[in-house]
């Protein structure tokens, strides 16, 4: 079969690919501790289950708007203004298939050939393959350690061409847990306001921070740089909803009415009913988001203990998100053989950093229960010793 030349161009997802495999693993019988995809292991708070139940109870299976369900767009809306000082209506906002879809949206409605989208690494690994898919260039900033795995101001500016269109946020960070200050997002607004670009900024664990770490949405420090943001967010992690794929993009009305063609011939609207989930989400209590969060906390320290107490790892201290991004470079092994052989061997699935661009490094969930972190720990220590 001769395919489109678009797909020789992107690989499938590792997050998921390896996730499935770990799922497959456990399904079988076999005793596999993962740390794989960043999904929480608490099932869907009750209410926002029975918000859907009763919809569904109701007759809320129809089609709706491909832009979503008026109230949930309005009760989004609501949110970004209260939690987060963005000020939009119901218009600027699309309900999508959850927050990948929300930017795979965004990068066809934006994207063209020639187009260059700037991505500090180490990324989450969808963000080049989507721009890839819309024609453009993934312009990949490299960022280490010592400066927490962050873009600088500095570097972003020397990455920025006639030909860049957008530059990709995401605090907290998915692989590596950073969470940038205020200030440094003041610096960064800064620079792509004088660039005159635009920026995505993806939200998706904004509500999942540690030890006094803020969250600050970088399109609410003023009037010029809100009308060069777009914010990318979902309900999957905070409310643990990663199967109902809701999730939401919000910016200028022009934007999301482009992103709303897209959808009406792709995906049209969002399950209905799950929408209603959503809604209650959003208009109940936050208390579940915060009983999470301080379940994640009490995992973090763990993971972050253990992990450098093991001779030939170092983690640095993420303040926000479910990973630990340990550097394995001490192991002699590159990541895929890294994982590959603790799989194989000690039945511990983690994802390899080379994914994310970063190849002396993993990435562990602790999205996961204390008893697998326990015991996963033990057998990643027992294979690394055995490397050193
Ligand atoms: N975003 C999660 C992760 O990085 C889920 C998998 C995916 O969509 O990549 O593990």
């Amino acid at each position: 079969m001769k395919l489109a030349g678009r797909i020789s161009q992107v690989k499938p997802s590792l997050t998921l690919a390896i996730a499935a495999k770990a799922k497959a693993m456990k399904a079988d019988g076999i005793d596999v501790c993962s740390f794989s995809a960043g999904e929480p292991d608490f099932d869907t708070p009750a209410h926002i289950k029975a918000a859907a139940a009763k919809a569904l109870d109701e007759g809320k299976t129809k089609y709706g708007p491909a832009a979503g369900e008026p109230k949930l767009r309005e009760a989004i809306a609501n949110k970004l203004k209260s939690n987060n000082n963005l000020d939009y209506k119901a218009e600027n906002v699309i309900v999508t298939n959850g927050g990948k879809h929300s930017l795979f949206n965004l990068m066809l409605a934006l994207i063209e050939p020639g187009d260059e989208v700037v991505i500090p690494a180490p990324y989450w690994l969808s963000y080049p393959e989507m721009v890839t898919l819309a024609g453009g260039k993934a312009v990949i900033v490299p960022t280490d350690a010592s400066t927490g795995y962050k873009i600088t101001p500095e570097r972003l500016r020397q990455a920025i061409t006639p030909k860049t269109k957008l530059f990709v946020l995401n605090s907290p960070s998915n692989p590596t847990g950073m969470v940038y200050t205020p200030e440094e997002i003041k610096a960064i607004a800064q620079v792509i306001v004088d660039a005159d670009i635009l920026v995505v900024s993806d939200e998706i664990y904004e509500k999942i921070l540690y030890d006094g770490a803020t969250h600050i949405s970088i399109g609410s420090l003023g009037s010029e740089i809100f009308q060069r943001t777009i914010i990318s967010n979902g309900f999957a992690k905070g409310y643990s909803m990663t199967g109902w794929r809701i999730g939401y993009l919000a910016g200028p009305a022009d934007l999301i009415k482009a992103t709303i063609t897209i959808q009406s011939h792709s995906t049209s609207n969002v399950c209905t009913f799950a929408q209603y989930g959503a809604i209650a989400a959003l208009e109940n209590s936050q208390d579940c988001v915060e009983e999470m969060r301080q379940a994640f906390a009490k995992r973090r320290q763990v993971m972050l203990a253990r992990l450098n107490a093991i001779p030939g790892l170092s983690c640095a201290k993420p303040d926000g998100a479910f990973y630990m991004f340990p550097d394995i470079s001490k192991t002699g092994l590159k990541s895929m053989d890294f994982c590959n052989a603790l799989l194989e061997k000690h039945q511990v699935a983690v994802i390899p950093g080379i994914a994310f661009a970063a190849d002396n490094n993993i990435r562990l969930s602790y999205a996961t229960d204390m008893a697998t972190i326990d015991k996963g720990l033990d057998r990643l220590e027992k294979f690394v010793k055995s490397r050193l």
